[in-house]
């Protein structure tokens, strides 16, 4: 028998429970697969710089599986439709018997799953699906009439309750398999794929976000042991490496979610002040929530708001504000700083998305679907229902969103959250000389022709209003 693992958002050797399942019998044969689709990730928006992360953590990982003696293959098709015979194909030709893969919960993804599960069916090869991006898979926390959750609080008191019932202990690598002949080689691997450039420096992107699962680990025990029992207090400032910055290898699955939780929970059974740590859990559920919300209500993955009535809202068409606020040209400095650590690094601190999100979908009023996409096509942890979740509750379209009436005030959320000016003078290098008063609204008191710095697009108490009277008269929908 020849058993096929199809890795996806799972680019790990340990703690993968498709893997593991591959190499349930020690005599099989088992082969891992990575498909490259560029006119999907096209269509999905994937930034270069995501991309070139994966190539990077591909070549780890092939390294990984070859010291297991599994080889790593590589498909190509221009998207999931053309895939799927590319796929049979492979499998027909190399004697695939089986193929294991962890379940994916997009509608797309579902979809093409559901069509290789037929295309092979037609084969007779088997396939299984397995529940491993999670912590608790979607469908497992529901309410007593078993509806999924649309509110965060009661569901993290239910998602804690599995875990304290059942636990959730992340396995380790599979066992090394006997050399044997294959009849299948690793590929080479692509550098670049043609059309993704990257936005980010390579330099910077490798310096930053390092590939590896060595190094993802060594990551996670450095916040967990240094940051993580100050997280609550540190977790809001951008200057400050306060967060565990792992989001981009738990997007690309180079870490699971249940890697992190068990390194949480480990160091709080000896912490003397778990506060810290446990508002960190919280934001792993966060991370199941949001996937949960995309399997209950999958009218989100279709660009839809989760609250239908707010798509009646007679968005700006303004592509100039539009592209000041992409380009952190907003004469806002926290939001134009936070726009340029996207642009330069591929990744954005979690205040300052709520902080630019906000911005573009009330001060600006454009609507939060060009923000969404403009941060999936820069943001090195891009993830839909992450980054669809994080959207839709700074626009107050989503569930348990931020209430529209409440807006940030784009100054006093800079001055509260970098009350030195340190984050924007370290992206705003026009600011640089400018006080702890002064950096945080440079035109204040007169326009300064000096400075190489845009005045305000817009002014945030107009703004305000007007953003709240158009949600103030939305009807509820029916
Ligand atoms: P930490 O604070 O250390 O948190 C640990 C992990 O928990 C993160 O790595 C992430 O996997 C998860 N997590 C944390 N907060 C959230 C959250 N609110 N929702 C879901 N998971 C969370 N996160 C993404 O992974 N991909 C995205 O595309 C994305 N887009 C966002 C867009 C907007 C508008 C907003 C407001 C938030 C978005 N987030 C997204 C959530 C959050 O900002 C990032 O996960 C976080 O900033 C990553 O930094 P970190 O790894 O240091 O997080």
């Amino acid at each position: 028998p020849h058993v096929a693992v199809w890795l996806r958002q799972d680019l790990r050797a340990a703690d993968n429970t498709a893997l593991l399942a591959a190499c349930a019998d020690p005599r099989t044969r088992v082969t891992a697969l990575y498909a490259i689709t560029p006119g999907q990730w096209q269509q999905h928006d994937v930034a270069g710089v995501r991309i070139d992360f994966e190539l990077r953590q591909l070549a780890c990982l092939r390294d990984e599986l070859a010291a297991l003696n599994i080889p790593l293959c590589l498909l190509e098709a221009d998207d999931y439709a053309a895939l799927v015979p590319v796929l049979a194909r492979w499998a027909d030709a190399h004697g695939v018997t089986t193929l294991h893969a962890n379940r994916q919960y997009e509608i797309n993804e579902q979809a093409r799953d559901r069509a290789v599960a037929s295309a092979l069916q037609a084969q007779d090869i088997d396939t299984h699906w397995h529940e491993d991006l999670c912590i608790v898979p979607p469908g497992r926390v529901l309410t007593g009439d078993r509806r999924f959750y649309t509110v965060f609080t009661p569901f993290r008191r239910n998602w804690q309750q599995q875990l304290d019932d059942h636990g959730t202990r992340p396995r380790g690598l599979p066992a090394q398999r006997e050399a044997m002949a294959y009849g299948v080689s690793a590929s080479p691997l692509p550098e670049r794929i043609a059309g993704y450039p990257s936005h980010v420096d390579a330099g910077v992107a490798r310096a930053l976000w390092p590939a590896g699962e060595a190094h993802a680990h060594d990551r996670l025990a450095g916040f967990i042991t240094e940051a993580g029992g100050d997280y609550d207090r540190r977790r809001d400032l951008p200057a400050i490496d306060g967060t565990s910055t792992l989001s981009p290898y738990l997007a690309a699955g180079v870490l699971s979610a249940r890697q992190c939780l068990h390194a949480a929970r480990r160091q709080l059974a000896h912490a003397r002040d778990a506060r810290g740590l446990d508002t960190w859990i919280g934001e792993l559920c966060w991370r199941d929530f949001y996937k949960h919300i995309l399997v209950g209500f999958p009218h989100v993955c279709r660009h839809q708001a989760f609250k239908r009535e707010t798509d009646a809202i007679a968005w700006r068409h303004d592509d100039a504000l539009f592209r000041a606020w992409c380009e952190g040209r907003t004469g806002y400095p926290v939001v134009d700083a936070a726009m340029r650590q996207l642009l330069e690094t591929g990744w954005m601190h979690n205040r300052l998305r709520m902080i630019s999100a906000m911005f573009l979908s009330k001060d600006l009023f454009i609507d939060w679907r060009l923000g969404e996409r403009h941060f999936m096509r820069h943001l090195i942890d891009g993830d839909l229902s992450a980054n669809n979740g994080g959207w839709q509750w700074s626009a107050s379209t989503g569930n348990d969103a931020a209430p529209y009436f409440r807006v940030f005030n784009p100054t006093l959320q800079g001055r509260k959250f970098d009350p030195d000016g340190e984050f924007i003078r370290r992206f705003l290098p026009a600011l640089a000389g400018l006080d702890a008063r002064r950096v945080h609204e440079p035109h204040a008191k007169q326009v300064d022709a000096l400075l190489d710095y845009p005045l305000p697009v817009v002014d945030h108490g107009e703004a305000r209003l007007h953003a709240i009277a158009a949600f103030r008269a939305l009807a509820p929908a029916g």
